[in-house]
């Protein structure tokens, strides 16, 4: 066997130790005779596998009583629409536009309502997080959203937006459990899980109570009503099982590195090598505001596409893959998402000062 170091945006990596587990009990889960694959989401032993993920889940970001955690399908991109579907009761709703993710976010939710551009940063192809302290938020607006770290551009925002009192909903597909969050700033926090917590398939969404409700937008399928998988524990029809049970599974392997306090630690450790590397290179650089800077995703270029291109390649065959720019903006990303050693950013960035050594 021989493991990468895989810097994928998503699906990516995960800790070595969860999978080696899931192996182990890939065919007798504890004693039940089956895979986790193979058992009913109405069993007793799913039923302890789903509390103890929400469980965990609570006690790792301190998830007050008051919101529920719902574990759902569609990825990301069908909260796009959920989110409008549920919350826009007067039709009207602010967005910053900070990338693809927050922009398609944006596109989506004028399907069902007026979906106000708060702010953006779309004139310097998003390689800043905009001022969001006196945003023009109306009264008649729903709710204001955020996509928190852009998985694509490598910045995040260091300061929630002052939402003059409306509620926040925001995106962390790309920064959920990177770091301690006060999840009472925000009326709505979800996120696909295949960045940072798990396998492609599930969607959390963190939602205060208040913001679940009968009053949706008429035509809103039951499905993407949050009252129905709310009032049914994420088991309204069946969820995707196996994604929950490694989601839980990661919960207990960042509870056992010391939490969310810790992960933050760690994860500013791993960037720092990488940006400080950059910010001294001749030959790379980071193409994003150094305050803006994300934990998770660290985009870089030489600055020649052929170069670009010969460095992703040579990366790839010493065993540093998936290092290639998103389709939209080119250079190079390296995604440093909680499963990454420091180990392999500490290689990374040999490999990189090797390689220009021989190109300068
Ligand atoms: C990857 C990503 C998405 C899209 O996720 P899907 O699960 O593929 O729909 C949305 N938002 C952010 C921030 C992402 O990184």
């Amino acid at each position: 066997m021989s493991r990468v170091y895989n810097f994928s945006a998503g699906p990516a990596v995960l800790p070595e130790e969860v999978l080696t587990e899931a192996a182990s009990e890939m065919l007798d889960y504890r004693g039940s005779g089956m895979s986790v694959m193979e058992m009913s989401h109405r069993s007793k032993v799913y039923d302890t596998i789903i509390k103890d993920a929400e469980r965990d889940l609570r006690e790792l970001m301190s998830i007050p009583d008051n919101y529920k955690v719902l574990f759902l399908q569609g990825g990301a991109s069908q909260q796009f629409a959920a989110v409008p579907m549920n919350l826009m009761k007067n039709k009207k709703a602010g967005y910053i536009i900070t990338g693809q993710w927050a922009k398609k976010a944006y596109q989506e939710a004028k399907l069902y309502g007026e979906a106000v551009e708060l702010a953006s940063s779309a004139d310097e192809t998003f390689s800043y997080i905009p001022d969001c302290s006196n945003l023009a938020v109306t009264d008649d607006m729903d709710y204001v959203y955020i996509c928190e770290n852009n998985t694509i551009y490598g910045t995040k925002f260091q300061t929630l937006p002052d939402t003059k009192g409306k509620d926040l909903v925001a995106d962390v597909s790309s920064c959920f459990l990177s770091e301690p969050v006060d999840v009472s700033k925000y009326g709505v926090i979800y996120g696909g899980v295949q960045k940072n917590i798990g396998p492609a398939g599930v969607v959390i969404a963190i939602i205060r109570e208040d913001l679940i409700g009968d009053d949706v937008l008429s035509g809103t399928p039951t499905m993407l009503k949050w009252k129905t998988q709310a009032d049914n524990d994420s088991l309204y029809n069946t969820p995707p099982c196996y994604g929950i049970y490694i989601c839980g599974k990661v919960f207990r392997w960042i509870k056992k590195m010391g939490g969310l306090a810790a992960m933050k630690e760690h994860n500013e450790k791993k960037a720092k090598i990488l940006y400080d590397f950059l910010d001294g290179s001749a030959l790379f650089r980071g193409t994003v505001r150094k305050e803006d800077r994300s934990l998770m995703n660290v985009p870089f270029v030489t600055g020649n596409e052929e170069l670009d291109a010969k460095f992703v390649k040579e990366a790839a065959a010493a065993g540093f893959v998936n290092l290639k720019g998103h389709r939209s903006v080119g250079g190079m990303r390296a995604s440093i998402y909680n499963a990454m050693p420091i180990a392999g950013v500490e290689k990374l960035v040999d490999f990189m000062k090797k390689f220009e050594e021989e190109n300068a």
